[in-house]
C-alpha cells in the first residue's frame, strides 16, 4: 500500500521498506493476530497532515471534505474496498461531542459513504468514558480500550463487510477493539481506514 509517497504496512499502517512486507504486511503484524482485514492511510501522522488532523478534530469545516477526500482517494486504490457493504465510524463518547460540538470521524464516513455509495452506519456506541490513551504502551492500551465499544441494540450486522473510519491510529488498540466488537456482532470482514498512522510515542 502507499499513499503520499510512502510504503506502509496494510495491516497496522506503519512505515515500512518494500522488502519488510509480505502479502502486504509488516512482521510485527504477521506475528500477532490483527483482527482486521486490511488497513488504508492517507499519511504518517505528521507534519501538514498531522496538523489538519488537528484542526479536524476540533473545528467543522472546508477540512472534513478535503480529509475525506484525501480517505477517498486512498480507499478507490485498495483491491477490496469493492467489497465493502458499509462504512462505520469510531463512535465519539457523548461527553466529548458536547465538549466538542463535532464529531469528526462521522464527518469522514459521511465523506465517504457518499463517495462510494455506501450507507453509514452508526452500530458502534461506547460503553464508557475512556481515560486517555496517551502514554500508555500497546498492551496497556488494548487493556484500557477493552469493552469500551458495544453494537447498538437491533442492528442487523451478520454476514456483512465494513470498513471502520477513525481519523488517527497509532498501536491500532481502538480499531482492534472496535473489530473485536464486530465481530462478536457476525461482521465477516472487517477493514479499516484512518487519516494518519502516529507513532506510539506521538500523542493523539
Ligand atoms: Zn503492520
Amino acid at each position: 500500500m502507499a499513499a503520499i509517497g510512502q510504503e506502509y504496512c496494510g495491516l497496522c499502517g506503519r512505515n515500512t521498506g518494500p522488502y519488510e512486507r509480505r502479502d502486504g504486511r509488516c512482521g510485527e503484524c504477521r506475528e500477532q493476530r490483527v483482527p482486521l482485514s486490511g488497513l488504508v492511510r492517507v499519511g504518517a501522522h505528521k507534519g501538514l497532515l498531522r496538523r489538519m488532523v488537528l484542526d479536524f478534530k476540533f473545528r467543522r469545516g472546508p477540512i472534513d471534505r478535503t480529509l475525506g477526500r484525501l480517505m477517498v482517494a486512498a480507499l478507490q486504490g485498495t483491491p477490496w474496498h469493492r467489497q465493502l457493504d458499509a462504512v462505520v465510524p469510531v463512535p465519539l463518547h457523548w461527553f466529548r461531542r458536547l465538549e466538542r460540538g463535532h464529531h469528526p470521524t462521522r464527518a469522514l464516513a459521511k465523506v465517504v459513504g457518499s463517495a462510494l455509495r455506501l450507507p453509514v452506519v452508526e452500530v458502534l456506541r461506547r460503553t464508557r468514558y475512556d481515560r486517555p490513551q496517551v502514554g500508555l504502551s500497546r498492551p496497556q492500551r488494548l487493556e484500557n480500550v477493552r469493552g469500551s465499544f458495544a453494537v447498538v441494540r437491533g442492528a442487523r450486522l451478520e454476514g456483512v463487510t465494513v470498513c471502520v473510519i477513525d481519523d488517527v491510529t497509532t498501536t491500532g488498540a481502538t480499531l482492534a477493539e472496535t473489530a473485536r466488537t464486530l465481530r462478536k456482532a457476525g461482521v465477516a470482514h472487517i477493514y479499516a481506514a484512518v487519516i494518519a498512522k502516529g507513532e506510539s510515542t506521538q500523542t493523539a
